[in-house]
């Protein structure tokens, strides 16, 4: 609700993290051609940094001195962000750190959080230019409101967060192969999603996960998780099936600019919303399903092989000895897996 919403001080200083080689490598051309004036004019100052390498973000992030921005801005696809959000959780003053507002311009080829931001400001679907635009707007606007964070758990304890994705099978296969076509932008998803579909695989693994029903009510910092060596707890639904062909846990409204995959989803709704499709599922049904989605469409296909659940919490234990695992877009270690919603940690710039 806008009740949450609060703004950024006046006159306020944002960072503004760019990766030169996002999307078409045009990311500062898109800053110089787009941003610049509409900030000059709204008189937000600023300070461009352009990444140089993998990381550089992270780095810069965990080890700045908050104290001096009012908004840390990405203006790349969302492999950034996830930089710049695990990078604040690496601090030691992560629980202050985490509050700085974060804003996103879209400047890649996978800008799924712009898209979603765009789509909750209630304006009618926009693409490429038009999309950085109405970010560009929000950002002078100021606004800030609550944003969910996943927290990732790998089986070698190493513990990430997530705003988006957490993806195995055929969405994190497309995701990684379709980088190959970056170049052409946000359309690499449909191409990657055809040129998978020509070898459609089927992948073995066990699911859990807390329905919202039988959540206990989050207290800060509390966890929903047990080890990831002992077994779920009974109030956790465990997926009779273990022959998948995709698994994704996605906690905004879009996965990618024309993938509107949560009708309800909102920034704040607390929710990991889960979707898995079984094996079984033929090559046009799975491709329909990513037809329709462009409108929000696939749970409306009847397809059987389509489930949808709301939960606090999951857990993926991969069979398949290879595969991918991506989270938020990025390829994570191959293996079990779990995650827990953290509803509100983090603070977004939306209209
Ligand atoms: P895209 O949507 O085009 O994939 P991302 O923002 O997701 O754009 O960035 C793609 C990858 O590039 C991410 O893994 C990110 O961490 C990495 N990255 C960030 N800055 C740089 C840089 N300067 N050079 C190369 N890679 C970078
Ligand atoms: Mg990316």
């Amino acid at each position: 609700g806008d009740d949450k919403m609060s703004r950024v001080r006046r006159p306020c200083r944002i960072m503004i993290l760019v990766n030169p080689q996002s999307g078409r490598g045009q990311a500062l051309q898109l800053f110089t051609g787009h941003i610049q004036g509409m900030l000059t004019e709204a008189s937000v100052p600023y300070t461009l940094v352009i990444t140089e390498h993998q990381n550089h973000a992270r780095e810069l992030v965990r080890k700045a001195d908050l104290s001096q921005w009012d908004a840390l801005v990405i203006l790349s696809g969302d492999g950034l962000l996830f930089e710049v959000i695990n990078g604040l959780m690496d601090r030691e003053d992560w629980q202050e750190a985490i509050q700085i507002p974060l804003g996103i311009l879209p400047g890649g080829s996978g800008n799924a959080l712009a898209a979603s931001v765009h789509h909750y400001s209630q304006s009618p679907p926009a693409w490429n230019e038009e999309l950085l635009l109405s970010c560009g707007f929000m950002l002078c606007k100021g606004l800030v409101g609550p944003l969910d964070l996943v927290s990732v758990h790998l089986a070698s304890k190493q513990r990430l967060f997530s705003f988006l994705s957490l993806a195995w099978g055929f969405v994190a296969d497309v995701d990684i192969e379709s980088e190959k076509y970056r170049h052409v932008g946000a359309i690499r998803f449909l191409m990657g999603t055809l040129v998978r579909l020509a070898s459609l695989r089927v992948y073995q693994g066990r699911l859990a996960y807390l329905p919202v029903k039988e959540a206990p009510k989050l207290s800060k910092g509390n966890s929903l998780l047990p080890d990831l060596e002992q077994p779920v707890p009974d109030t956790w639904t465990v997926v009779k099936e273990e022959d998948f062909v995709l698994v994704l846990a996605i906690y905004q409204s879009h996965l990618a600019e024309d993938l509107w995959t949560v009708p309800g989803a909102m920034a704040d709704d607390g929710l990991i919303h889960l979707f898995y499709v079984t094996a079984g599922i033929s090559r046009p049904a799975l491709l329909r399903l990513f037809l329709a989605m462009e409108k929000g469409g696939h749970l409306a296909c009847g397809c059987p092989h389509l489930v949808y659940e709301k939960v606090k919490a999951l857990r993926l234990e991969p069979i398949t000895p290879q595969g991918m695992i991506t989270v938020d877009g990025e390829v994570v270690e191959y293996g079990p897996v779990q995650a827990q919603i953290h509803p509100g940690i983090a603070r977004l710039m939306r209209g």
